[in-house]
């Protein structure tokens, strides 16, 4: 593995060494494929068809309603009864709907074949259907495939697969290029407006995001590239760029006024800019985002609050909401704990923090009642019951749709959680 380039933070202390509970038992989340609904806002140009059942081609419609005034940039290729029952050829079949697709929709560069639990089930195989539609389509149309199966999986890897899959295709930089900086995983528009301003103000450049909101815009990768992850969930595509050269700069993620800045601060010190300049560029924004949090800190200082499995964004959220705006830890469970990459966080997470990785729903939910927290992060699945219970919640996949990186948006972020807070005290008012 590539060297870490050290940032200032030490990653000693708080959770470093802390013990983890492990459980494994019936989950409750999405599967991949969810990622499809930001990935395809995110690459302009790309389309993803899910090969897949009905029920795959329902969870995407549903999650995507928004799409209805729009041509969307997703489908699915169903596999009926006979493609499993293996009296159809499959890769004709595929061959077939995806001919009919690039000639109806010439504006698409990039097409994902998608895996599902039924592509997976007739092991059906999309990589050799890949290489053999790209080999067909090229230079027009580049196909790549990836699973969203939710066997064994929880929804954000659907980017780290996507993503992955991409880096193969990246071009290599020159030997001699300059270091370049690579933002790795997808943010809103607006968020990477945001940071492409400061990191040009800090003087830091090139600077490429990945994904390119264009599939031609695709950035270089090489041993000058450092890597810094904007998302806690894509080991993958992390270990993928490692192996191209790339160099991780460590850094917690960018969610609050103190994780922007030791964020940005990562890519400051490996571009060797100057302190000085780096106080005066990230002044403004350090000063909104504290006084935007000051204000939500009144609603959320010592509330309770407890993470269920779901997005891979619970420790940074954790060590967000504890610091900067003194909430209370009741348990913080991850579907998995990324040691290396979260090692910044972890060290920021007040010492004797509940976590836990993976899930046994029961026993989780046990713990939950018994706590009785102020406030229950979870999926879909477990909002409604937990809310007829009494309890509040917020719904984690509304973190991961929502812009929340960032200085401008740490207010935003805050209020995600005093909100349904403030809705129960005034329902029971
Ligand atoms: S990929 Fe699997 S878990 Fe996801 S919608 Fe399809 S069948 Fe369900």
């Amino acid at each position: 593995m590539s060297p870490v380039i050290p940032i200032r933070a030490v990653a000693t202390g708080g959770c470093s060494d802390a013990p983890v509970l492990k459980e494994r038992g019936q989950r409750e989340v999405f599967c991949g494929l969810t990622g499809i609904i930001w990935l395809h806002r995110k690459i302009q140009d790309a389309f993803f068809l899910v090969v897949g059942s009905r029920t795959c081609a329902h969870l995407i419609q549903s999650a995507a309603g928004v799409m209805i005034f729009a041509e969307p940039r997703f489908a699915t290729a169903i596999i009926d009864e006979r493609d499993l029952a293996g009296l159809a050829d499959a890769n004709v079949e595929l061959d077939r709907v995806v001919s009919r697709l690039l000639a109806r929709r010439p504006e698409i560069k990039l097409l994902f074949l998608v895996g599902s639990c039924p592509s997976e089930v007739i092991k059906l195989d999309l990589s050799r259907a890949a290489s053999r539609l790209s080999a067909q389509f090229t230079p027009s149309v580049r196909v790549l495939n990836y699973s969203g199966s939710g066997i064994e999986t929880t929804f954000t890897q659907g980017e780290d697969a996507c993503l992955a899959s991409l880096v193969p295709v990246l071009p290599a930089a020159a030997d001699d290029a300059k270091p370049a900086l690579m933002v790795v995983g997808a943010l809103a528009d607006v968020v990477e407006d945001q940071f492409a301003r400061l990191f040009k103000q800090l003087g830091i450049g090139p600077v490429h995001f990945f994904p390119p909101r264009q599939a031609n815009a695709l950035p270089t990768v090489g041993p000058n590239t450092r890597y810094l992850l904007a998302q806690p969930f894509l080991a993958d595509t992390a270990r993928a760029l490692e192996a191209r050269g790339a160099q991780r700069l460590a850094a917690p993620f960018p969610l609050g006024e103190e994780g922007t800045t030791a964020w940005l601060q990562a890519a400051a010190g490996a571009f060797d800019v100057a302190p000085a300049l780096f106080e005066s560029v990230t002044a403004a924004g350090r000063e909104r985002a504290g006084a935007a949090l000051a204000r939500q800190r009144q609603q959320l200082a010592g509330k309770r609050i407890f993470f269920f499995p779901d997005s891979q964004l619970e420790i940074p959220l954790a060590r967000f909401l504890s610091r900067e705006l003194g909430m209370s830890l009741v348990e913080v469970g991850t579907p998995y704990l990324h040691r290396q990459h979260l090692a910044e966080e972890l060290a920021w997470l007040p010492e004797g923090t509940m976590l836990s990785e993976g899930q046994h729903v029961e026993n989780q939910l046990d713990r939950c009642r018994a706590e009785r927290p102020d406030i229950v992060v979870c999926g879909l699945g477990l909002a409604n019951p937990l809310e007829a219970e009494g309890l509040t919640t917020k719904w984690a996949i509304e973190l991961v749709f929502t812009p929340i990186q960032g200085y401008e948006q740490a207010g935003d972020l805050a209020q995600l959680f005093s909100r349904p807070l403030v809705r129960r005290m005034r329902l029971a008012a």
